[in-house]
């Protein structure tokens, strides 16, 4: 029987806007597929597992960023070299931000990251809040919920997840939405972001099991219930 674990990082301190939805959305859509699916969690202080094979990350208020930002640095080394590793790697906002350089909060305040992302973000008067839209070249369109002040900016080597066709995105500015790196995303895209959003969900699967297994294989499943979810979602307004 074949069995991955899920790590979920700092659940307890980062994890808005139904964000663990992603985490079970994985575990389902794993289960589905005869696989068994191990949930594990850190929080701050906790030790640190030996093998991930999928790590996900959900997004925080400035204070819960503040709060993981020591800690985080502690596992830093591990989680770079996972990512390197190409471990498949989900995160949301909060931990988005906090796997680039810094996070520069609106009271001047510097939470430094874990530059494994080429990107910096900078806290912002106004918040960029509602429901969005992407286009992206590897998952096609891609559906969510965005709530956040800070406005983050992709350094020379980032490539964006996609391009913005309704909502603020990664600044508001250049159209931009996400990071990709490797096997590892950053995307501001809450609600949770895999229940809408299969095709990301199978992404991050199906690299684990290659990882793993020296294969994918994986089965299709019926998702017509999410198509019909993604087109009303599409109607909401902004
Ligand atoms: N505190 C960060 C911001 O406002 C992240 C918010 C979030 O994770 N939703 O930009």
């Amino acid at each position: 029987m074949k069995e991955l674990t899920i790590l979920h990082l700092y659940p307890k301190d980062m994890n808005l806007y139904g964000d663990h939805g992603n985490v079970l959305t994985l575990q389902r859509r794993l289960e589905w597929r005869g696989v068994t699916a191990n949930v594990i969690t850190y929080n701050v202080g906790n030790k640190f597992p030996a093998q991930p094979d999928i790590i996900f990350g959900g997004g925080g208020q400035d204070s819960g960023q503040d709060i993981i930002a020591k800690d985080l640095q502690t596992i830093a080394p591990k989680l770079k070299r996972l990512v390197e590793a190409n471990t498949p790697t989900l995160t949301i906002c909060g931990m988005y931000q906090m796997f680039g350089r810094f996070f520069k909060t609106l009271t001047g305040e510097v939470i430094n990251g874990i530059s494994i992302f080429d990107i910096e973000t900078i806290g912002g008067n106004e918040r960029l809040i509602g429901n969005i839209i992407t286009q992206s070249d590897q998952f096609g369109e891609i559906i969510g919920y965005e709530n956040h002040s800070g406005k983050t900016y992709l350094g020379k080597n980032a490539v964006a997840l996609a391009k913005v066709k309704m909502g603020a995105g990664n600044n508001d500015e250049d159209g931009l939405e996400g990071v990709i790196y490797k096997n590892a995303i950053g995307t501001y895209l809450h609600g949770p972001l895999l229940p809408k959003n299969p095709r990301i969900a199978d992404f991050l699967i199906a690299q684990a099991l290659q990882n793993k297994y020296g294969k994918a294989g994986l089965t299709d499943l019926d998702d017509s219930l999410i198509e019909q979810a993604r087109a009303i979602a599409k109607k909401r307004p902004r």
